[in-house]
């Protein structure tokens, strides 16, 4: 096949694509990974157990097609009405994907704050659909604009904490900024599990708002492949006609089954998150960065004269990888994932050296 792009069998949008690039996942090696928002620690070991089970029950059957299972066990933990209310799927990823299919057409636009999460963009592209991207302020408040009814969005993202600020909206902002909103509202609650408030009660006042979770970060499984989205159960029927008959395997719905039922491990676990992300900012503080307050399981931080990118480049040197991000027409700065305390205990004493 020649390469010349009138001649291309694929659809132009993809020929125009800017494919999306995650974090770098180093195979082998020692490095300190503070740069995708893992968790630091092991996941629950309910979780391990169940997927030894699982497989000693036999791969050689095809998985329960919609995770019912999983689907129960979360709708009793966290308090929603019932099974009917949750779509899962192949990480929170594919969630998103399936959310753009369903309410995005071709040539329609979805909006997004900026900066925020890439692959919403990208998504949009990949549908052959438009995006807008609505600036947060310098010190991230978004502007009413976010809100506003011209260039007809059909869908809106709202990360929330967000990435890369680990900032946040309350319920209430979620809630009336829905209400003015022409079309639904997904809240990304990807770190929703590290913060002070959620917004999954919202889904039962309001059709607009679609919660998305994943597995990925408060439950540690980010290798599992594990997200459901939360709202009411008529746009879940819908949204269930799109996804492949087996997205999630057997293995991946025994471990997130277990997984989401060991709150009292979640609980632990973010508590010492959260003992860590204070002292890794009050150090950072010392050090003369500003760190915004977050709410996540990370740190944005800027340095007032050091050069972001250097900084980046010395730690992974020393086998410290951060998420170095660059923001046309915005600004830049590093996102910290808050570690094990040794590993911040590194990060720390290398940020001393390089600084002095
Ligand atoms: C990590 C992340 C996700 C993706 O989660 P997966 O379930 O691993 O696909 C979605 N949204 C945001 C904002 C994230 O940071």
């Amino acid at each position: 096949m020649t390469a010349s792009p009138g001649s291309s069998p694929f659809r132009p949008a993809l020929a125009r694509l800017q494919p999306y690039v995650p974090g770098e996942q180093p195979q082998g090696g020692k490095f300190i990974k503070l740069n995708t928002n893992e968790n630091p620690y092991p996941p629950p070991a309910e979780a391990l157990t169940a997927i030894t089970q699982a497989a000693a029950g036999g791969l050689q059957r095809y998985p329960e097609p919609t995770a019912l299972a999983f689907r129960r066990r979360a709708a009793e933990v966290l308090g929603i009405p019932g099974p009917e209310w949750i779509l899962a799927g192949n990480g929170s990823d594919e969630i998103l994907t399936i959310l753009v299919r369903a309410f995005v057409g071709e040539g329609q636009s979805l909006r997004l704050p900026y900066p925020s999460y890439i692959l919403y963009r990208t998504l949009a592209e990949i549908q052959g659909a438009r995006w807008q991207q609505v600036p947060f302020s310098q010190d991230w408040q978004l502007p009413a604009s976010f809100a506003d009814h011209s260039q007809e969005p059909r869908l809106v993202f709202l990360p929330n904490p967000n990435s890369p600020s680990g900032t946040m909206l309350a319920p209430e902002e979620v809630l009336q900024l829905a209400e003015r909103l022409p079309c639904p509202l997904v809240v990304d609650e990807a770190y929703g599990d590290f913060a002070s408030a959620n917004c999954l009660s919202l889904v039962e006042q309001s059709d607009k708002i679609l919660i998305t979770r994943t597995l990925s970060k408060a439950y540690a499984l980010a290798g599992l492949r594990f997200g459901f989205v939360v709202a009411q159960p008529q746009l879940i029927a819908e949204l269930a006609k799109i996804k492949d008959s087996y997205n999630c395997d057997s293995l991946s719905i025994a471990a997130a089954t277990a997984a989401i039922g060991s709150q009292q491990w979640l609980t632990e676990n973010r508590d010492k998150i959260l003992a860590g992300r204070q002292f890794l900012a009050e150090q950072l503080v010392e050090l003369g960065f500003q760190v915004t307050p977050s709410e996540a399981n990370f740190l944005w931080c800027t340095h007032p004269e050091k050069s972001h990118r250097t900084l980046y480049e010395e730690l992974k040197q020393r086998q410290v990888l951060i998420r170095y991000m660059e923001f046309p027409e915005w600004g830049d700065g590093l996102r910290i994932t808050v570690g094990t305390p040794a590993q911040v205990d590194a990060l720390l004493s290398i940020l001393k050296t390089v600084l002095s």
